[in-house]
């Protein structure tokens, strides 16, 4: 059902109304020869609705579905603007557009329900997001890297898990295919990648090994005119509606390979993990692989070894460093907001020195990761950008955006916790953001690896 509001449309303030002069429910359009009042907030729905709307009212109660302004405007404090190109502008401003039109008005309802937003795809391909860097003789944007940050930092800016679906297909499923796969396997699956016909998953996390995939035992034998693939993989991201997985799994002799693993292939099946708290708009699941038979032509012939898989990586922590900027921008903008119109004690709560030190610690975070990142696109952009760079990058920003989220949905009191404002759903979903593509403690020996020469991890 989708609300047209009226162009006439007035601010109720507080209470969050909108007037609408007519709605859809299910493509028919019903005109209101009243004045219809949708508030934004569920449980006042009731109340306001009047009872010739009886069954819009019952629509609402079921479907949870709200008319939501995003106000949202981007702080740029050390004008980071002037060191993007026009390019980099129209991508950035195009995606912005995008989210507020499409995303922000649908992702509290589908996040509260714990439901992944598949109408989504095709829009999401039509702006480039799936496959940015990829070249357009594939069906990819051909973007710089600046650009696929830019467009990830919109994207994550409303919703992380919106965002996660985006790196998995563009980093982690067109990369690999790109860099490592044949020219056959490119020509077959980048386009259908590009244009959202097909969805991929990256399958390397096993349920003994997450942080040490290296230690996997998903192998597969060979069989003269096929493989036969065993193993389970688990955590991964869009396994339940995934047309294609690129698994990493050991051949007879223990070395690493990329496996295209088909929707339909007997034995491989995708149960869904349910009862996350945390990316709740993306679906999460398991790849399981019974005696699947697996075309030799679809093994990935280009790299081998766990820098295969490592490479791929590096391209989704680099999305997700530009990622959750948009978090903490998002987070810092409603808080910022919200604390010039609240009043307590007579004044704005702006005015009190303790809100102050956190939206100046804020701004000021995020003014740092804004410099870091962009001079991490100008060396990947250059192909200068070390894995340990890119983990440095995604450690700090992540933290940054987590504690900004933390901070933020304290300043906005009992409002925080709700579905109103966005803070509580992004905190909640950075907690998998900071836990995968390497956790913050890993990252950190990555670090320590990179600057000691010495190995920390075992
Ligand atoms: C929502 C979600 C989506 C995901 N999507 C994907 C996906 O699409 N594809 C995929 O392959 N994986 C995916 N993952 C998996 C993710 O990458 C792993 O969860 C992550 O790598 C951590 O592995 P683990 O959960 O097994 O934790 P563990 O490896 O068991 O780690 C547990 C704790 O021990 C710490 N630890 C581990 N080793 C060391 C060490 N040597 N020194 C110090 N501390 C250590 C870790 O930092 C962590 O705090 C996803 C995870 C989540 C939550």
């Amino acid at each position: 059902m989708t609300i047209q509001k009226s162009t006439d449309k007035e601010d109720f303030g507080r209470k969050g109304l909108f007037r609408a002069d007519s709605f859809k429910v299910f493509g028919f359009e019903f005109r209101c020869n009243a004045q219809l009042f949708i508030p934004r907030l569920c449980y006042n729905k009731r109340a306001i609705i009047s009872p010739q709307f009886s069954f819009l009212n019952y629509l609402c109660d079921k479907y949870y579905i709200m008319a939501k302004d995003d106000l949202f405007q981007s702080p740029d404090y050390y004008l980071t603007d002037e060191l993007l190109s026009d390019e980099h502008k129209m991508v950035r401003d195009a995606t912005r557009a995008f989210v507020k039109k499409e995303v922000s008005p649908i992702i509290e309802d589908f996040a509260q329900r714990a439901a992944f937003p598949k109408d989504l795809l095709p829009k999401l391909a039509e702006i480039g997001a799936f496959g940015p860097y990829i070249p357009e003789e594939y069906g990819g944007a051909g973007l710089d890297q600046i650009s696929y940050g830019l467009m990830m930092q919109e994207i994550e800016r409303g919703d992380s898990g919106i965002r996660s679906t985006c790196s998995v297909q563009s980093s982690l499923v067109m990369f690999p295919i790109f860099a490592y796969g044949s020219e056959a396997q490119k020509r077959r699956l980048l386009p259908d990648l590009a244009s959202g016909k097909k969805l991929g998953a990256f399958g390397l996390t096993e349920p003994d090994h997450g942080s040490n995939p290296g230690g996997m035992v998903t192998n597969y034998v060979d069989k003269g005119d096929h493989y036969l693939l065993n193993g389970a993989k688990m955590w991964i991201s869009n396994a339940p509606f995934c047309d294609v997985a690129v698994v990493w799994a050991k051949n007879e002799e223990g070395r690493i390979h990329g496996v295209l693993v088909e929707r339909g292939m007997e034995g491989f099946t995708t149960p869904e993990t349910h009862n996350k708290w945390s990316l709740r708009a993306s679906s999460t699941g398991e790849l399981v692989f019974d005696n699947v038979k697996i075309p030799k032509e679809n093994l990935l012939p280009g790299k081998s070894g766990l820098g295969a898989p490592l490479s791929c990586l590096d391209s989704a922590r680099y999305g997700i460093a530009w990622g959750v900027i948009g978090v903490a921008m998002d987070c810092y903008d409603t808080a910022l907001r919200y604390a010039k119109e609240r009043i307590q004690f007579g004044k704005p709560i702006g005015g009190f020195q303790l809100q102050q030190k956190k939206l100046a610690e804020m701004i000021t975070e995020i003014t740092k990761a804004q410099l870091l990142t962009w001079r991490l696109g100008v060396l990947k952009n250059e192909k200068r950008a070390t894995s340990a760079q890119i983990s440095m990058a995604k450690r700090n920003n992540v933290d940054m955006a987590l504690k900004i989220a933390r901070e933020a949905r304290q300043m906005l009191g009992g409002m925080g916790i709700t579905g109103e404002y966005p803070i509580m759903r992004h905190m909640m979903n950075l907690e998998s953001v900071v836990t995968y593509e390497g956790t913050h403690d890993i990252h950190l020996l990555i670090t320590g690896l990179d600057v000691t020469g010495l190995n920390a991890f075992v």
